[in-house]
C-alpha cells in the first residue's frame, strides 16, 4: 500500500448505496460477479495468511446483529451485518449491511461502503465458485428455494460460473416467487414457477436453499435429495436456524468455509462436534478432493466468512480509487499537529474566528 499524506487518508472515500448499483450495472452484474468471485478464490487459495475468528453475533429474539472482522499483513477488514427474517413483513429487509477496509500500517480507514448490495453479491459469487468445485459436470438446472432479496443474484451467479440456464422457483410466498420468475425471465432465464419444493427440485442437478426462518427449518427432507446432487445451503447460518433434515447430512459430503464458525450456525449444528468436515479452501488449493464421484452428494454449508467480505472490499478498493464512484467523508480528525487534537477543536471554536 502506498502512504499517502495524514489529510488525504482522513478523507475516506465513501460508496453509496446508489453508486454501489452504478458501478455494478457499469461493469455489468454477471461480469461483476465473475470478476469478484476470482477475488475469493485468490483469498481462499492463501487462508493461512490470514488472522480469522468467528464472527462476533448478537442475538435476539428476533434476529442477529453480527461483526465480522479478519486482516491479514496489509489490509483489515470487517462487515457490520444484521438478520432478522421478520423485517420483510414490516417492509424492512432481512440483511442490511455495511463496511469498512483499513490499511494495517496506520489503522486509517481505506473505504467505508454499503455492503447490502455487496453481500448479495459476494454470497452468490461465493456459492457459484464452490459450485464449480462440487456441481456435477455439465449441470444445467437448479431449484432455488426461497425467492427473497438473495434468489436473483445466486442465479446470475451459477449462470456465469457453472453454466446454469434453467431455474425452478419455490417460496412458500407465491408473491415472491412471482417477483424472482419475473426477475430472472427478463435476463433470459428458462423459469419455472413451482408449487411446492418437491416439484421445484425435480430434474435440477443442483438446489440452493435461501429460505428466512428462525428456527430449526425443515425445507429439504431426505427424500428429495437424490444421488449426484449438490446442495448449496445459505439460508441456514445461525445457532437455531437450519434448513436441511439431518439425514440428508449423514448421506452427504460436506464443505464448510471456516469450521469453528460453521459448527456454531451451519446445518452442522445438528451433527456430533467431531463429524468430518472439508474446508473448501484446501479443495481449492488442490490439496483435498471436491467432487470425487457422480453419485456423491456435495452439501456446501454456506454460512458466509469475513474472508469473503474482505474479497469483495478489496476487489471494490481496487474497482473505485480514484473515481466518482466514491465521494469522500470527513471522517477522521486531522489536526495539524497529530498530538494537537484539542487545539484543532479550540481552533474551531466561534469565538475564535
Ligand atoms: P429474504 O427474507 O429476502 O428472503 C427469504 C425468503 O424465504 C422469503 O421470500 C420467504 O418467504 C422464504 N421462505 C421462508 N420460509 C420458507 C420455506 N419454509 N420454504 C420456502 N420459502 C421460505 O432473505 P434473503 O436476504 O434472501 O436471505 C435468505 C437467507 O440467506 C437468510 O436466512 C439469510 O440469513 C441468508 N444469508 C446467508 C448468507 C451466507 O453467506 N450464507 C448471506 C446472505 C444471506
Amino acid at each position: 500500500m502506498s502512504i499517502l499524506e495524514p489529510s488525504a487518508l482522513a478523507h475516506v472515500p465513501f460508496v453509496s448505496v446508489e453508486n454501489m448499483m452504478r458501478l455494478v450495472n457499469d461493469v455489468g452484474v454477471e461480469a461483476f460477479i465473475g470478476e469478484l468471485a476470482e477475488y475469493i478464490e485468490n483469498d481462499f487459495k492463501r487462508w493461512p495468511e490470514f488472522d480469522k475468528i468467528a464472527r462476533v453475533a448478537s442475538h435476539s429474539r428476533d434476529g442477529v446483529i453480527e461483526l465480522m472482522p479478519v486482516a491479514d499483513a496489509d489490509y483489515y477488514g470487517f462487515k457490520y451485518v444484521n438478520g432478522h427474517p421478520n423485517n420483510v413483513r414490516d417492509g424492512y429487509q432481512t440483511v442490511t449491511a455495511f463496511g469498512v477496509f483499513s490499511s494495517v500500517a496506520t489503522g486509517y480507514p481505506l473505504l467505508l461502503t454499503e455492503m447490502t448490495m455487496l453481500t448479495a453479491l459476494r454470497t452468490a459469487a461465493t456459492s457459484a465458485l464452490v459450485g464449480r468445485y462440487l456441481a456435477p459436470a455439465g449441470a444445467d438446472t437448479m431449484a432455488l428455494i426461497g425467492n427473497g432479496a438473495q434468489c436473483e443474484f445466486q442465479a446470475l451467479a451459477f449462470r456465469t460460473i457453472c453454466g446454469i440456464e434453467t431455474v425452478r422457483l419455490y417460496d412458500i410466498d407465491p408473491a415472491a416467487t412471482a417477483k424472482a420468475a419475473e426477475n430472472l425471465k427478463a435476463v433470459g432465464f428458462n423459469v419455472t414457477a413451482c408449487e411446492t419444493a418437491e416439484a421445484a427440485v425435480e430434474g435440477a442437478q443442483i438446489i440452493t436453499t435461501c429460505t428466512a426462518d428462525k428456527q430449526y427449518a425443515t425445507i429439504l427432507t431426505d427424500n428429495m435429495v437424490g444421488a449426484g446432487i449438490h446442495i448449496n445451503a445459505i439460508g441456514g447460518d445461525c445457532p437455531g436456524k437450519t434448513e436441511l433434515q439431518r439425514d440428508i447430512l449423514l448421506r452427504s459430503d460436506i464443505f464448510v468455509e471456516f469450521p469453528p464458525q460453521t459448527r456454531v450456525e451451519g446445518e452442522i449444528q445438528q451433527l456430533d462436534e467431531d463429524h468430518s468436515v472439508t474446508e473448501l479452501w484446501q479443495v481449492m488449493r488442490g490439496e483435498v478432493g471436491g467432487r470425487t464421484s457422480d453419485a456423491q452428494i456435495t452439501l456446501f454449508d454456506s454460512v458466509g466468512f469475513a474472508i469473503e467480505d474482505f474479497s469483495a472490499l478489496r476487489f471494490l478498493l481496487e474497482k473505485t480509487a480514484d473515481t466518482d464512484y466514491c465521494v469522500k467523508l470527513d471522517l477522521l480528525a486531522d489536526p495539524d499537529d497529530p498530538r494537537d487534537l484539542f487545539g484543532m477543536l479550540r481552533r474551531a471554536a466561534p469565538e475564535a474566528a
